[in-house]
C-alpha cells in the first residue's frame, strides 16, 4: 500500500479584515456584499482602490475567475476574490458561456436587452423543437497575495422565457427563471434569489470552506 498518496487539500482559512472583490460589475458586487456581510469582512471594491479590469483571456469559468482575483490580490497586497460565471443554455451546446458579458457588448458599452435578444434569436434559429433548459454557473476565485488561490464552483438549473419579466438583479436575470419556480430571477426579491442561485451556491461552499 502506499501511504504517500495526498490526502483532500485543506481549503486555506481566510482572517476576518479587509477582502477585495475583485469585480467592476455594480449587480455583482452588491449581491457579493450581502453574501459575505456577516462573517467579520471588510469588504473593498476593485473600484474603490482604483484597480484596472484585467483582460480576461481565459477560456473556463475558472480561469477567468483566476486571472481576475490574483490580478486584483498582486494590486493591493489584499485577499481577492472574483466571480466568473455566465448563462450556458443547453440548446445552443452550452452558449453563451464564458462569453455571456461579451454577448451584450456594443461600441458604446453593454447592452442586456441585446444580448437577451440575441439568445433568443440563437434559440429561435435552432427552431421550434429546441428546448429551453439552461443554468448560470459561478465561480469564485479566493487569491492571496502570496500566490495562493482556492476555487468554489456553483450552479443554478432553470430554463430561458420570453419575453424579459421584472426589474430587480441585472444582466440576464429577466429571462431566467430558476428551477421550481414561475418567476424570473429579476422577480424574485434579493433574499429570494440569494437563497437559489449560482453564486450562493457557490458561496455556500466558500463559507463552509475558508469560515
Ligand atoms: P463575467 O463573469 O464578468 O465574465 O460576466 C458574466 C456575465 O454573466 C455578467 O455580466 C452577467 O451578464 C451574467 N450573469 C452572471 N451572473 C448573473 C446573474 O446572477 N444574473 C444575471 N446575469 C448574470
Amino acid at each position: 500500500m502506499n501511504l504517500d498518496l495526498p490526502g483532500p487539500q485543506a481549503v486555506r482559512k481566510l482572517a476576518p479584515g479587509k477582502l477585495v472583490i475583485a469585480s467592476h460589475n455594480e449587480g455583482k458586487v452588491r449581491e457579493i456584499r450581502a453574501l459575505l456581510e456577516s462573517h467579520g469582512i471588510e469588504p473593498v471594491s476593485a473600484k474603490q482602490l482604483d484597480l484596472p479590469e484585467p483582460v480576461e483571456n481565459g477560456t473556463t469559468f475558472f480561469a477567468n475567475a483566476e486571472i481576475k482575483a490574483r490580478s486584483a490580490a498582486d494590486l493591493s497586497g489584499l485577499p481577492a476574490l472574483a466571480d466568473d460565471s455566465g448563462l450556458c443554455v443547453d440548446a445552443l451546446g452550452g452558449d453563451p458561456g464564458v462569453l455571456t458579458a461579451d454577448w451584450a457588448q456594443t461600441p458604446t458599452g453593454r447592452d442586456w436587452n441585446l444580448a437577451m435578444r440575441k439568445v433568443e434569436d440563437a434559440l429561435a434559429a435552432k427552431g421550434p423543437e429546441a428546448g429551453r433548459d439552461a443554468h448560470f454557473v459561478c465561480v469564485l476565485a479566493l487569491a492571496w497575495p502570496d500566490g495562493h488561490v482556492e476555487w468554489f464552483e456553483g450552479r443554478a438549473e432553470g430554463s430561458l422565457t420570453w419575453p424579459p419579466r421584472g426589474t430587480v438583479g441585472f444582466g440576464y436575470d429577466p429571462v431566467f427563471v430558476p428551477a421550481g419556480d414561475t418567476r424570473t430571477y429579476a422577480e424574485l426579491e434579493p433574499a429570494e434569489k440569494h437563497a437559489v442561485s449560482h453564486r450562493a451556491d457557490a458561496f455556500r461552499q466558500l463559507v463552509a470552506g475558508v469560515f
